[in-house]
């Protein structure tokens, strides 16, 4: 029987070139969203991926959400932490609420999609785990103190967990991606991105989702069980960690 694989944020961008990857190699995917409709409808309507609607930053919504995943598909053998926001400013302009917002989704998120789902990965002795944090988490980047907090919180859950779940046959990794051409990436003026940032990627170009979805079908198989803790950077090679 084919597992099931989550995946949050997983009807745009990133998420949804992974959650396709994950069904093109035979997974029950569904993938959730958290407001945009259209967007959740036109991707399950073309994709045939169910898609769940919550908001990552609630424990109890993820709780909920994801007792109705399991119970419409089967217990949760992947997960892939996705989803994910930016609310850029300047330090000295950083509003509390856009400091909130951030860790939130993109840090509180894995706590409150992890946990629910921890405890029946342990009692059956397998799980996947495999959160997207960025390269700037990695590297840190201005204007963006709260994100880099966040995605850089995201790679110590990863190796704390990654220690936790070993002896049950769970692995936990994290992706790094670099500068992606999703929607995320494309809302940056176009004069910045031509004459300030790809000119820092050595390979001359934005990744594609599809680049960071076939990380994650790696990771999710059985042959990468002996690969844990560790986190895997796809950024052209703008930064070595
Ligand atoms: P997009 O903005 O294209 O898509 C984000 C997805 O996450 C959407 O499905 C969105 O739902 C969902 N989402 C956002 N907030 C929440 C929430 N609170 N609860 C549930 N779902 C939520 O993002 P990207 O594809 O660009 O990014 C995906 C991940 O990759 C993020 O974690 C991002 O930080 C990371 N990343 C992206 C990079 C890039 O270059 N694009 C680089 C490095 C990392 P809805 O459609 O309803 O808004």
């Amino acid at each position: 029987m084919s597992r099931v694989a989550l995946v949050t944020g997983g009807t745009r961008g990133i998420g949804a070139a992974i959650s396709t990857a994950l069904k093109a190699a035979g997974y029950k995917v569904a993938a959730t969203y958290a407001g945009n409709d259209e967007a959740a409808k036109a991707f399950e309507a073309e994709t045939g991926i169910p898609v769940f609607k919550w908001d990552v930053s609630s424990y109890d919504a993820s709780k909920e959400g994801i007792a109705t995943v399991e119970a419409e598909l089967g217990p949760i053998e992947i997960l892939v932490n996705n989803a994910g926001i930016t609310r850029d400013a300047m330090f000295h302009k950083m509003t509390p609420q856009q400091w909130n917002e951030v860790i939130g989704t993109n840090l509180t998120g894995l706590f409150n999609v992890t946990h629910p789902i921890w405890t029946g990965m342990r009692d059956r002795s397998f799980g996947r785990i495999i959160n997207i944090s960025s390269i700037n988490g990695q590297k840190g980047q201005m204007g963006q103190a709260n994100y880099s907090a966040a995605k850089a919180g995201d790679l110590g859950f990863t190796k704390a967990l990654a220690q936790e779940g070993a002896a049950k046959n769970i692995t936990v990794n994290a992706i790094c991606p670099g500068y992606i051409g999703t929607e995320m990436v494309r809302a940056i003026p176009e004069k910045v991105l031509n004459e300030r940032i790809i000119p820092q990627i050595p390979v001359g170009r934005l990744g594609e989702p599809e680049e960071i979805a076939r990380i994650v079908v790696f990771l999710a198989s059985d042959d990468a069980g002996f690969i844990t803790g560790s986190t895997i950077s796809a950024n052209g090679g703008q930064f070595f960690v």
